[in-house]
């Protein structure tokens, strides 16, 4: 068994003078990006810029009273860069648009480890390179800062040439919010792993999952808005699973039934859960030598041509059609998420 000992930061960890007289560059203003710019300017960090293509989010980074640049010119300003672009995009705008225009001493921070992780950023041995990791969606990392709450984060120190990466990494932490809540040192790779563990470990078995529930109830004779309004569209699940995040997992079983309750912990006792370690165990494989990430990048240096394929193949199975027609018949989509056609 591995030993998996943790060290939690909290706000007094950490100290924003380590921020002072530094210029901040939020390189993408998306999900991440505004919630991070603005929760650091609402704790007091004062010099920070944007970076953008000159696009809808330019103009709302300028709206919300940031100074925005291109990318190469707001990566010369800065002292300490965000590489707040989705990770398919950041090699190339890193190589070409970013490090061109850093000196030795600066800071590179990271959301995600998957590019460094793989090397598919390489970043100068003069830069320190820190990954500031929110485990929330950019609107929630808001969203909590403004109640005075945070979303907790992971920290990982991946160059150190100035001795300083870890306290730097740990004031933005604060500045984001993220020590009000709690900040695991960690690590880029750590990371990476439990982030596509999440995605292509868990969440293929829970959608495999609900096709075969849906598979065996038709054969029994539920007819399929039955099955989809009871399995997700009555967002019973949702609610479930939005307990669990502030409850936990067993302690909302409380909030059903004792039949419920007998039900799920009996299911739950008896299952084997053998053949979904093994998958598991596969999947982390995959990760962990990399093979994954490989056939991703030739996947999209293709044009995402499997991508586009399963896609359309699973919008298409009768599960998913049923759904689409559930939600339609019962008024249940919200408002602006089919095209019209
Ligand atoms: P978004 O997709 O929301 O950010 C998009 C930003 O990147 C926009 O400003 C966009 O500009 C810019 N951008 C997109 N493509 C390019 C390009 N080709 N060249 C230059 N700029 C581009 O990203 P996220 O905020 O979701 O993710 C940012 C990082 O945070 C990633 O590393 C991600 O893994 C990590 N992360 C994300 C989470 C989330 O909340 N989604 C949670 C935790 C970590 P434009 O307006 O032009 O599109």
């Amino acid at each position: 068994m591995a030993e998996n000992d943790t060290t939690v930061y909290y706000d007094d960890d950490g100290t924003l003078s380590d921020l002072e007289d530094r210029t901040i560059a939020i390189i993408g203003y998306g999900n991440q990006g505004r919630a991070q710019a603005l929760n650091l300017r609402d704790s007091g960090v004062e010099s920070i810029i944007v970076g953008n293509r000159e696009d809808a989010s330019w103009s709302r980074a300028q709206e919300d009273g940031f100074p925005v640049y291109r990318i190469p010119k707001a990566s010369s300003k800065a002292d300490i860069v965000f590489m707040l672009i989705p990770d398919e995009v950041a090699p190339d705008v890193y190589e070409n648009a970013v490090e061109p225009d850093l000196d030795e001493g600066n800071v590179v921070i990271f959301a995600s480890g998957y590019n460094i992780t793989y090397g598919f950023i390489d970043p100068d041995d003069g830069l320190d390179v820190v990954l500031v990791a929110p485990r929330m969606i950019g609107t929630m990392v808001r969203e909590l800062y403004i109640e005075d709450r945070g979303a907790p984060a992971l920290l990982g120190v991946h160059q150190n040439p100035s001795g300083d990466a870890k306290e730097v990494g740990l004031a933005i932490a604060k500045g984001i919010g993220a020590t009000r809540s709690g900040v695991v040192e960690s690590s880029f790779e750590v990371e990476t792993k439990t982030d596509l563990m999440t995605e292509q470990a868990l969440f293929p078995i829970f959608v495999s999952a609900m096709m075969s529930k849906y598979e065996i109830e038709l054969e029994a004779g539920v007819p399929p808005e039955v099955i989809m309004l009871e399995q997700s569209l009555s967002r019973e699940m949702a609610y479930i699973f939005q307990k669990a995040a502030t409850q936990g997992i067993i302690e909302q079983l409380s909030l059903h039934s004792q039949t419920s309750q007998y039900g799920q912990l009996r299911g739950i006792d008896a299952f084997d859960r053998q053949p979904i370690q093994e998958y598991m165990r596969e999947c982390m494989h995959r990760i962990e030598k990399g093979t994954f990430a490989t056939e991703w990048t030739r996947e999209q240096q293709a044009g995402y041509p499997t991508l586009d394929h399963l896609r359309k193949k699973y919008e298409k199975t009768e599960m998913v059609e049923a759904e689409q027609q559930t939600l339609d018949a019962f008024g249940l989509r919200e408002e602006g998420t089919k095209d019209e056609d």
